[in-house]
């Protein structure tokens, strides 16, 4: 089976918002028949932050052509003020709030929360799929990558699960769901761009756990399920490596084991559906994922706008 680069983008960012809705339900419904009965009965499948801020990265994407981070925290900052009871972190908000009093840079608030440390939460990780689709197959995705996270997460670790998350998506786009899965050769692309060491262990870990089949009971712990990215995406590509082609088990098992459940589904599932495509997402979640229509129109924008950018690259260097 084939996939196209059209379907692998729709795929990403409609299957890791089902990912993020379907992990907050997990919250309330942390049984798998009782999460799947609820998500039968809902008639919406409604989203949360994970997905509010993607659709912001991608509509900045779309609109400027490139990353600008100051562009980008205006769009975070713009859509979180519409629609605040998307279930924000502290960080956000309150880098938004400098921004506004102080006249200062989004990177300058960012870096300035906890204790000046900036964080290194899963935040960056969670909503960057669309930039890992856009500079898909470019050598730089991953500094892109770390500079959309430095406005909200200036830790050189919030930082670097961003990279490692975005090349994964990137990464998985370029594979084809028909032929075997390299899971040793697909981590050690993610170690390659890797910079930190709680990361770079992590990723390690994943590699062994992996090699010896550890199920997801034993892998959890081991790899983390908290708010902080070396603590929760580790698990999320575990879950996709576990089960690469079934984008429902991959979703389960991401939210199912505990910890952050929505930001672990939205990970997880965003390099799912970028692998599988959107035929591979199940058709009735679909059809009750909240905003549907205007995420599908802005999947295909972004591939467009991505591909006229490679037709430019090749033109100019040619
Ligand atoms: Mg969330």
């Amino acid at each position: 089976m084939e996939k196209s680069l059209k379907s692998g983008f729709m795929g990403s960012m409609l299957g890791s918002a089902l990912g993020d809705a379907v992990g907050e339900l997990a919250f309330r419904f942390p049984d798998k028949g009782a999460l799947l009965d609820e998500v039968g009965r809902s008639r919406t499948l409604i989203y949360t932050d994970d997905t509010a801020m993607a659709l912001g990265l991608a509509r900045s994407l779309a609109e400027v052509g490139d990353l600008d981070q100051e562009q980008l925290g205006k769009r975070f900052r713009r859509d979180f003020e519409q629609e605040p009871w998307r279930g924000y972190a502290q960080g956000p908000p309150t880098i938004f709030s400098r921004v506004k009093s102080t006249g200062c840079t989004y990177v300058e608030a960012a870096r300035r929360i906890f204790r000046g440390e900036g964080s290194l939460g899963n935040g960056a990780a969670m909503r960057v799929a669309p930039l890992g689709l856009f500079f898909h197959g470019e050598p730089d995705l991953h500094k892109k990558a770390r500079a959309s996270a430095e406005i909200t997460h200036a830790h050189p670790v919030g930082m670097d699960g961003a990279a490692v998350q975005a090349t994964a998506v990137g990464l998985a786009l370029h594979l084809n769901p028909g032929e075997p899965l390299d899971i040793e050769k697909f981590v050690t692309v993610l170690q390659g761009i890797s910079s930190t060491t709680p990361i770079r262990e992590k990723l390690h870990l994943l590699k062994e756990l992996l090699s010896t089949n550890a199920p997801p009971q034993e892998a959890a712990p081991l790899l983390g399920r908290t708010v902080a990215v070396h603590e929760s995406l580790p698990f999320a590509l575990y879950a996709f490596l576990k089960h690469p082609d079934a984008f429902e088990e991959c979703l389960l098992c991401a939210v199912l084991h505990g910890g952050d459940r929505d930001t672990l589904g939205a990970m997880a599932c965003a390099v799912s559906g970028a692998y599988l495509g959107v035929e591979a997402l199940p058709r009735a979640w679909l059809d009750r994922l909240e905003n549907r229509q205007y995420m599908e129109g802005l999947a295909l924008d972004l591939h467009g706008r991505s591909e006229a950018r490679k037709g430019k690259r090749v033109f100019r260097t040619n």
